[in-house]
C-alpha cells in the first residue's frame, strides 16, 4: 500500500492495554491494518460530519452546562466565575436567535477554564479555528497527523508537578537537536498542541494532543520511522525532565497516526473537555467537566474537591499552543470566522430585551437562561414579557414589553429612531393606564 492512502481518518480507540499485544517502541501497529481501519472510520465520519459541522450546543447541553455552572458558583475560588452569565455589565440583557440557537448578551462572561459554559464556548471557537487551519493546510500541503503524548503516573503524583513536567518535556523536545534532525529529513513541521487533564484510577493524567502539519505525505517507511522516533524522543524527554518513574509505556506513550481534518480534530482537540457526556468514565478517566457533573448531579463531594484542585492549579494555564509558522494561516482562519460571525450577528435582530432591574430579579430563578430563551423562541418578546409577568408581576411584563418593542423598532440605524420613539410613546401612554 502506498502513502496516498495514509492520512484520511484516525483510529479513535485508545490503544488496548492488557499486555498480549504489546508493541515495542519502534513498531507501531501494522500499517495495513491501520489503513483498513482508517478507511472504515473515514466513511463513518463523513456521514457524521454532514450532520455536525460546527460545535452544536443543543438546548439540552446548554441547559446542563448552565446547571453545572449554577451548582458550582458558591464553590469556586474565582470571583468572576461566580458572576458568570448572571451579573450584568450592561443596562439591559438582550436575546438574539440565529439558526435556531439563542444567545443572551449584556452579562459578564468569566472565560475561565473551570467554568463549564465558558469552556464549552472557547473550545468550540478553538475547534472551528483548528478545523479551518487544517483544511487550509490540507489544500496547500496535504497531510495532517495526530499524536497523543502521555506519561506514566500514579495516584500520589502531584498535578502541578506532572502538568508542568509534560509541558516542559514537550518544549525541550521540539527545541532539541534530535527534533532538528527530523526536521532536516522531513522538512519543517508545524503543530498545534492541546493540553488536557483527566482524572482516573491512577490519579491525575496530564497529556498532550498534538496535531502535526508536515509539508508532505510520509511514505510507509517514513511513517514508521517518525512514529518510532517520536516515541523514543518523548520517552527520553520525560525521563530527563520529569523523572524515571514517569517514563511513558510503549503502548500509550506517543501514539502517532494520520488524522482527518474534519470533526475528529474538533472532537480530539476541541471539544473533548467541554461536554460532560455520559456518566460512564472513559478509559483515560474523567474530564474535569465530568468531575463537576459528578458533584452537581450526583452529590459526589470527592469529585468537587478534585475539581477545585484542578481549578486552583490549571485554570490560569494556557491550553492551546500554535507553532510560529502557523501564525499567518491562523490569522486568516480567525478573520474568516470573525467576518462570518459579524454577518450572523447583523442578520439576527434583537428578539427581546429585559431591563436591568427585571433581569436582576429573574436571574435567581432556576434555569433562568433556558426558560427565557424557550419563551422567546416560542412566542417572541410577548411571551417573554408574559413569563416575566407571571414570575415577577405586571410591572415586569410591561417594562419588558416596552423595552423590547423599542429595541425591535430601533435596529441600529439612526433613521429608526423616530419609529422607536413612537413605539416608546405609545407604550408609555399604555403604561399610564395601569395602576401600580
Ligand atoms: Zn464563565
Amino acid at each position: 500500500m502506498g502513502p496516498s492512502g495514509v492520512g484520511i481518518a484516525p483510529n479513535l480507540e485508545p490503544p488496548q492495554g492488557g499486555g498480549s499485544e504489546r508493541t515495542s517502541a519502534t513498531s507501531p501497529p501494522p500499517l495495513a491494518a491501520l489503513l483498513r481501519d482508517l478507511e472504515a472510520r473515514r466513511r463513518i465520519e463523513e456521514e457524521e460530519s454532514k450532520n455536525s459541522g460546527e460545535f452544536e450546543c443543543s438546548p439540552h447541553l446548554r441547559q446542563r452546562l448552565f446547571r453545572l455552572l449554577d451548582g458550582y458558583r458558591e464553590h469556586t475560588g474565582i470571583e468572576r466565575l461566580a458572576k458568570c452569565g448572571r451579573v450584568r455589565h450592561q443596562v439591559e440583557v438582550t436575546g438574539r436567535f440565529h439558526d435556531g440557537r439563542g444567545r443572551l448578551a449584556g452579562l459578564i462572561r468569566c472565560k475561565s477554564k473551570s467554568c463549564p459554559v465558558c469552556l464549552a464556548q472557547r473550545r468550540s471557537q478553538y475547534a472551528e479555528q483548528i478545523t479551518r487551519v487544517a483544511e487550509l493546510w490540507r489544500e496547500e500541503h496535504g497531510p495532517v497527523y495526530m499524536a497523543t503524548l502521555t506519561i506514566r503516573h500514579g495516584w500520589s503524583d502531584d498535578l502541578p508537578t506532572t502538568a508542568h513536567g509534560v509541558r516542559e518535556a514537550w518544549r525541550k523536545m521540539i527545541g532539541g537537536r534530535p527534533w532538528k534532525r527530523l526536521r532536516e529529513k522531513y522538512g519543517e513541521w508545524q503543530f498545534i498542541v492541546a493540553e488536557e487533564v483527566t482524572h482516573g484510577a491512577n490519579g491525575w493524567h496530564p497529556h498532550l494532543h498534538v496535531l502535526f502539519l508536515p509539508q508532505r505525505w510520509l511514505s510507509e517507511d517514513e511513517y514508521l520511522h517518525v512514529a518510532g522516533e517520536l516515541y523514543e524522543l518523548w520517552h527520553s524527554m520525560v525521563i530527563r525532565h520529569i523523572g524515571e518513574k514517569f517514563a511513558p509505556s510503549p503502548e500509550h506513550g506517543a501514539d502517532f497516526r494520520p488524522a482527518s481534518a474534519g470533526d475528529y480534530i474538533s472532537k480530539a482537540i476541541g471539544l473533548e473537555l467541554a461536554d460532560p457526556g455520559t456518566k460512564e468514565g472513559r478509559k483515560s478517566g474523567r474530564t474535569p467537566t465530568q468531575l463537576l457533573a459528578a458533584f452537581v448531579e450526583d452529590g459526589d463531594e470527592e469529585a468537587l474537591k478534585l475539581y477545585q484542585h484542578f481549578e486552583a492549579h490549571m485554570a490560569g494555564k494556557k491550553d492551546l499552543t500554535w507553532s510560529r509558522g502557523l501564525r499567518d494561516v491562523r490569522e486568516a482562519a480567525k478573520s474568516q470566522i470573525k467576518e462570518e460571525a459579524e454577518m450572523e450577528r447583523d442578520a439576527a435582530p434583537v428578539a427581546f430585551a429585559l431591563p436591568g432591574n427585571v433581569w436582576d430579579l429573574w436571574r435567581h430563578q432556576k434555569d433562568a437562561h433556558e426558560r427565557l430563551l424557550n419563551a422567546a423562541e416560542s412566542g417572541g418578546y410577548v411571551a417573554v414579557a408574559e413569563l416575566m409577568g407571571r414570575a415577577l408581576g405586571d410591572w415586569a411584563a410591561l417594562e419588558t414589553r416596552q423595552l423590547s418593542a423599542v429595541r425591535d423598532a430601533f435596529r441600529g440605524d439612526p433613521a429608526d429612531l423616530k419609529a422607536a420613539a413612537k413605539v416608546a410613546g405609545e407604550l408609555a401612554f399604555e403604561q399610564a393606564d395601569i395602576p401600580f
